[in-house]
């Protein structure tokens, strides 16, 4: 997603999407059915969760200390990142894998098991998150990461020259204990794949595959590696070129094997989520007293403005002032001296609730604002399959110096939305808290009408 000019990208700007894109067009119907709606955010968002798992998101200086670059938006946050790759570079809790053979011998088969756990669980969303972790293993390992003088210039030209070429994804194993052998050593055989099929190059530059290795053990970009490499490109460009579509399309065919494997060990058919209760806060972490890295749990920043140098988002703490703007326990959330556009929290991807369209919900959040401009409101905010904002709806706004106020919004979901999430918005030239909301389901327009004629 943020194909930045400092990243050592594997492939191409967005080639883990395309890559997996390609993947996802060579499974079966039955395959495709399966993964659904999910098909799409697989190759848009997953596969680089592994890339987006940095402390730089969300804060200034573009990834590289520049104080002049603009901030990076919260992608890791936004989608519980940390969570799906086992790894919070904030708190340091978890375990890291490189993005490279040896280690994602371990890394890849450990995420294939979760995503097989999360569909046996019922969860497609989860299974597919983890997917796109495994994935994205598999596609750098497939790029040299253990060998940088090659990793660095393995790129393709054309999008058009890695695409689906009739490949039919195979079984990695008939249960997950032997899927899991299967897939390390299809794994293993993709490596040696790709290193049989561009060591043959090498060697006719005088550097084969068993110095090239050695070599890159030591140092990360050894100058006769890098050489090699140079020569090669620059002497027999056509069948650099068609080694890298070749070892792309390896890539395709074992990330297919796995999104098949993995499809092919969930229950059938595939249960669906549970309707929502009634009544019933679906907000998770309303109150914001449970702690995440730096922020309330389930909840992200969306700094709508990167270019602003002046707006905070704080999680607020009761008890460092005589006043205590929290509604209720020590938390809150603050917005202080937000840009134009606003600043926003918002619920992550992880906390949003699935919606059927025709359903109905209530949003609810107590506001509070000290400010000579500029406003707070809450909203419902409708996505869809592709995690798209397709509608929102907003409580009134509240201004100037008002003391707690709950602000509600009621909505109908919209017939091309499947997910909700709510938003606290302010572009205050001050402060603006929120506190204890809820998500609610209402009953249908249907069901309303009928009650209100009794
Ligand atoms: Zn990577």
């Amino acid at each position: 997603m943020l194909g930045g000019a400092n990243r050592a990208a594997a492939w191409h700007a967005d080639g883990h999407s395309h890559i997996t894109a390609t993947a996802a067009r060579t499974l079966s119907a039955e395959d495709r059915q399966r993964l659904g709606p999910e098909a799409e955010a697989l190759a848009r968002y997953y596969c680089e969760f592994p890339d987006e798992n940095w402390a730089a998101f969300g804060e200034w200086g573009g990834g590289e200390a520049d104080p002049r670059k603009p901030r990076f938006p919260d992608t890791r946050r936004e989608w519980d990142i940390s969570f799906y790759t086992g790894w919070n570079p904030v708190t340091r809790e978890g375990r890291s894998y490189p993005h490279r053979p040896p280690e994602s011998y371990e890394a890849v088969p450990l995420y294939f098991s979760h995503s097989v756990e999360a569909l046996q669980a019922g969860s497609l969303v989860d299974a597919a998150r983890y997917l796109g972790v495994a994935l994205h293993y598999i596609q750098d390992s497939g790029a040299f990461g253990h060998l940088q003088p090659i990793h660095r210039s393995f790129h393709w030209k054309n999008h058009a020259d890695v695409h689906p070429d009739g490949y039919q994804p195979q079984s990695l194993g008939k249960t997950p204990k032997d899927a899991v052998e299967g897939l390390r050593a299809r794994l293993q055989g993709l490596v040696a794949f790709t290193e049989d099929r561009t060591g043959r190059l090498l060697e006719t530059v005088g550097m084969p595959m068993a110095e090239v290795k050695p070599l890159c053990a030591k140092e990360l970009m050894p100058p006769r590696a890098v050489a090699a490499v140079a020569q090669v490109r620059q002497t027999q460009p056509e069948l650099w070129d068609a080694a890298v579509r070749e070892c792309a399309m390896e890539c395709a065919h074992v990330s297919a094997d796995v999104l098949h494997t993995a499809l092919s060990l969930a229950p059938k058919p595939m249960p669906e989520p549970k309707p929502h209760p009634l009544g019933v806060n679906l907000a998770a972490n309303p109150s914001f007293e449970i702690p995440g890295d730096g922020v309330p749990q389930g909840w992200y920043v969306g700094w709508i403005d990167l270019q602003d140098r002046t707006g905070r988002a704080e999680w607020y703490r009761a008890g460092t002032h005589w006043d205590k703007p929290v509604k209720s326990g020590q938390r809150s959330l603050l917005v202080l001296w937000a840009p134009r556009d606003g600043i926003e929290w918002r619920q992550t991807w992880r906390c949003a609730q699935r919606v059927t369209p025709g359903e109905r919900y209530r949003g609810e959040a107590w506001v509070k604002t000290r400010t000579d401009s500029g406003a707070a409101w809450a909203a419902l905010e409708f996505s869809n399959a592709a995690y798209q904002p397709v509608q929102r709806f907003c409580t009134a706004k509240l201004t100037g110096d008002s003391g707690w106020k709950q602000l509600t919004i009621e909505a109908e979901v919209p017939g091309d939305a499947r997910w909700l999430r709510l938003v606290l918005h302010a572009d205050v030239a001050g402060a603006a808290w929120f506190d204890d909301v809820s998500v609610l389901k209402s009953p249908a327009a249907a069901l309303q009408r009928a009650s209100h004629r009794r």
